[in-house]
């Protein structure tokens, strides 16, 4: 088996928050990328999912915590976890 698939995929928005990288307050889009095993042409399981955020202001791209993730799972799709200090910065998209 191996990978054969990997999506990304709009998840939400998050609350209000302050950008670590440009400092604006902006709401974040939230992507969720699955990696998947895949066989004759459809995923059999997720194996591994992600969160990740993109300021729209900066295009800065950042990895989400898992645990600010877990708890805005859900029903209520309630982000308010998800704050500055969950965010890891990973590169900056450039996307104009
Ligand atoms: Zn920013």
């Amino acid at each position: 088996m191996k990978i054969t698939n990997n999506k990304m995929f709009e998840h939400g928005k998050t609350h209000d928050l302050v950008c670590p990288s440009c400092n604006e307050l902006v709401n974040m889009q939230i992507l969720r990328s699955t990696s998947a095993f895949g066989g004759l042409g459809f995923s059999l399981f997720n194996y591994k999912v992600e969160y990740f955020t993109i300021c729209p202001k900066c295009s800065s791209l950042f990895a989400v915590a898992k645990d600010a993730v877990k708890l805005a799972e859900g029903r209520t799709k309630d982000f308010s976890t998800i704050s500055e200090p969950k965010l890891t910065f990973i590169k900056n998209l450039n996307i104009k």
